[in-house]
């Protein structure tokens, strides 16, 4: 399944959208020096820029409190020129990272992390939806997967990916098992997933033994390894499955580009263009 070639038309369909909205700003806010989360923040800026939305980059040093942040989310929320936040994680230890995202406005919450948008997903009338998730299930109907009725096993649990993909998983009709670190046979669960979607940070965690023949596998996972970048799933699982995502090159240019389209959902909600449930 080819991410990149589908994200240049998902930006494309953007730039159309943005050119039609007029002015849109996207926020990005990143505490500490962590270079991955510096490359992160780069790429969603870059992007953004190519399809002509406005950014704001703050950056405060690792030391910055608790409260210093969340006056600047709060000086955020009531800009505005800003349509969507985006808080970059981890953030440090000594900052609790439920709270600042509970600080972001539900409608500017362009991830999607916060619990009133969460929850909306979790009760199958999705509002900002995390991207990452969001843009596998693009993919998934880009390459007419069937859905309904079939088996979808996730691994991985995670608010940002695992949770959320779940959830979509599931409001599409699909049989959804969750698999995580304590579950006691993975491959058992693995092989029978006619959808298997990969999102654990351990290159090699499926292998081609591990999947379904005729399978869909969404590998999520984003290894530096000493061989330069991999994913979760081992390659050769390419010649059981019937379609897989490479990496690079499958879900991650889809998350940067579902995210530019989460920033423009956002300005459709602020600008009435879209009902916004109330809180
Ligand atoms: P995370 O928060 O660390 O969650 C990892 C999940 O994997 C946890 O639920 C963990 O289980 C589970 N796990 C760990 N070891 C396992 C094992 N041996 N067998 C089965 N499950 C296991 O990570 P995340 O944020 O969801 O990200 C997962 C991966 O996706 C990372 O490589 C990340 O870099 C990548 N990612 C990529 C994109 C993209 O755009 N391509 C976006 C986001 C994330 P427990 O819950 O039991 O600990």
């Amino acid at each position: 399944m080819d991410g990149k070639a589908l994200a240049e038309r998902v930006r494309a369909e953007v730039a159309e959208e943005v050119r039609e909205l007029g002015e849109l700003g996207l926020a990005t806010v990143l505490v500490g020096a962590d270079p991955a989360s510096d490359i992160y923040i780069r790429r969603k800026h870059e992007a953004a820029g190519e399809v002509g939305i406005a950014t704001r980059d703050s950056r405060l040093p690792s030391e910055t409190s608790e409260d210093e942040l969340l006056e600047l989310v709060a000086e955020l929320n009531g800009d505005d020129a800003i349509d969507g936040i985006l808080v970059q994680l981890p953030l440090p230890d000594h900052i609790d990272e439920a709270r600042i995202i509970r600080a972001v406005e539900p409608i500017k919450d362009v991830d999607g992390f916060h619990p009133f948008n969460a929850g909306h997903l979790y009760l199958g009338n999705p509002t900002h939806v995390p991207a990452t998730p969001l843009g596998v299930v693009t993919l998934l109907e880009e390459y007419d997967v069937e859905l309904q009725g079939a088996n979808a096993v996730v691994v991985g649990r995670s608010n940002i990916v695992g949770k959320p993909m779940a959830m979509m998983l599931l409001h599409a009709h699909a049989t959804v098992t969750i698999c995580h670190s304590r579950t006691r046979d993975l491959a058992e669960h693995t092989r029978r997933a006619d959808v298997l979607v990969v999102a654990v940070g351990r290159y090699g965690v499926v292998g081609p033994g591990d999947v379904k023949a005729g399978a869909a596998v969404i590998d999520v996972g984003m290894n530096r390894t000493d061989e330069g970048l991999r994913g979760d799933v081992d390659p050769a699982a390419a010649e059981v499955a019937e379609l897989i995502t490479p990496v690079p090159g499958g879900v991650g240019p889809m998350t940067i580009a579902t995210l530019l389209r989460n920033t423009v959902r956002a300005a459709r909600y602020r600008r009435n263009l879209l009902a916004f449930p109330g809180g």
